[in-house]
């Protein structure tokens, strides 16, 4: 912890201030978020006024209730399917404040997951079916156990996907980790939202794209992105702006292309996700005047074959205290999974059958993730 804090603060001494931003995407001059909701006391670093600003967007009366959505395309109620991937949340720590993040992430926060609670998951992870272990942050690398946890979960067998911000691994700490990820068979799941340099660093900050590409290099030269099934390469992209993920398909080949021709740079698959609104990207919704656009953008681009593949449904999320959710947002909304025999939902008291018979908590953010060929951990559900 000690030594992450003192490489953060060499590697991002002070984030810069906040600009001005444009009205239906990122600035284009570089503007991560000055710091966490929580740091500045924003009224929305409380999930309740996250939920709150939401109920209020004024939609259609038929059209703004996700149970009610839902139910009229058959699915009376959204419950879980057998659970594939354990999904940890080692912390919010990062070394970046990306404007989007829905985590609320960065350099100022200091919540990580502790080892006691590390193994409280992995004696929880030995009594399910999960196949994959998901480990997301913040930074995920950033926790002091990040290595411990995967090397227990790749001794049971598990595959381990690390979401990785590429630009963590060039902290100093971090030389080694490319090398010591692929002899582990770690996929590692890159947030990169375009492979053009103003689009990601109007995103993320200024800088980023340049770190982030040599990030991907330092992967490609450990044998990442050369279709090594165990050592695969997945690039994450996200709208930058108030609008849908585009084609997965499509940019994945436009990606490809882009970042070979132009950088060298190679690596497996392409996965969307459309931007959730929620935290950060909530803040800058409401700043920038897109959110009543935003929510109905994804209230008329429900789409009901994303509702199988839903990713609460074979999925567990695990805050960094150890408490259980449906999925990654509704553990930053602090909707903590409804089991219905009303036991706890914390992993000390882990217990695969009620939690298997709980009811997934909606709310409007639900809308991101049915909004046009849907949106998941694992990337579009409607391909
Ligand atoms: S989006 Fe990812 S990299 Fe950016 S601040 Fe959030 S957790 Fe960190
Ligand atoms: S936000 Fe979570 S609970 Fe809601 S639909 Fe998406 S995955 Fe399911």
């Amino acid at each position: 912890m000690t030594d992450s804090r003192t490489t953060l603060t060499n590697l991002h001494p002070t984030p810069p201030a906040a600009k001005s931003l444009e009205t239906s995407g990122f600035s284009q001059t570089g503007t991560p978020a000055p710091s966490s909701l929580l740091n500045r006391r924003s009224p929305l670093a409380d999930p309740q006024a996250q939920l709150a600003l939401l109920e209020q967007v004024p939609l259609a009366a038929d059209s703004g209730d996700f149970d009610a959505t839902l139910a009229a395309h058959g699915c009376a109620t959204l419950t879980p399917q057998s659970l594939e991937i354990f999904q940890m949340n080692l912390g919010k720590l990062c070394n970046m404040t990306c404007r989007h993040c829905h985590v609320d992430a960065g350099p100022d926060r200091r919540e990580v997951m502790t080892r006691n609670t590390v193994d409280a998951c992995l004696r929880a992870l030995d009594q399910t079916t999960a196949h994959t272990v998901d480990l997301t942050g913040g930074a995920p690398e950033l926790n002091p156990h990040f290595r411990y946890v995967v090397e227990e979960c790749t001794k049971r067998g598990k595959h381990v996907i690390d979401r990785c911000n590429l630009t963590v691994l060039l902290l100093p700490t971090m030389d080694d980790l490319p090398h010591w990820l692929a002899e582990r068979n770690v996929e590692i799941v890159c947030s990169l939202p375009h492979y053009r340099r103003r689009n990601t660093d109007a995103q993320r900050g200024d800088g980023t794209f340049e770190k982030s590409i040599e990030a991907l290099r330092r992967l490609n030269a450990v044998g990442y992105g050369d279709g090594h099934p165990q050592r695969r390469l997945t690039l994450v992209s996200n709208p930058v702006g108030a609008f849908l993920a585009s084609s997965q398909s499509k940019l994945e080949t436009e990606w490809k292309a882009g970042l070979a021709n132009n950088y060298g740079i190679r690596f497996d698959r392409l996965i969307t996700l459309n931007n959730m609104p929620i935290s950060r990207y909530l803040e800058w919704l409401q700043e920038s005047g897109n959110l009543n656009r935003y929510m109905e953008l994804l209230v008329n681009a429900f789409n009901p074959a994303t509702i199988s593949g839903l990713m609460c449904r074979n999925t567990l999320s695990i805050s960094w205290d150890g408490r259980l959710y449906d999925c990654d947002f509704n553990q930053m909304l602090d909707m903590e999974g409804a089991l219905s025999d009303g036991g706890s939902t914390h992993i000390q008291d882990f217990e695969p059958t009620s939690l298997s018979a709980r009811q997934i908590r909606t709310a409007r953010h639900c809308f991101g993730c049915t909004a046009g060929a849907g949106s998941s951990c694992g990337g579009a559900l409607d391909t």
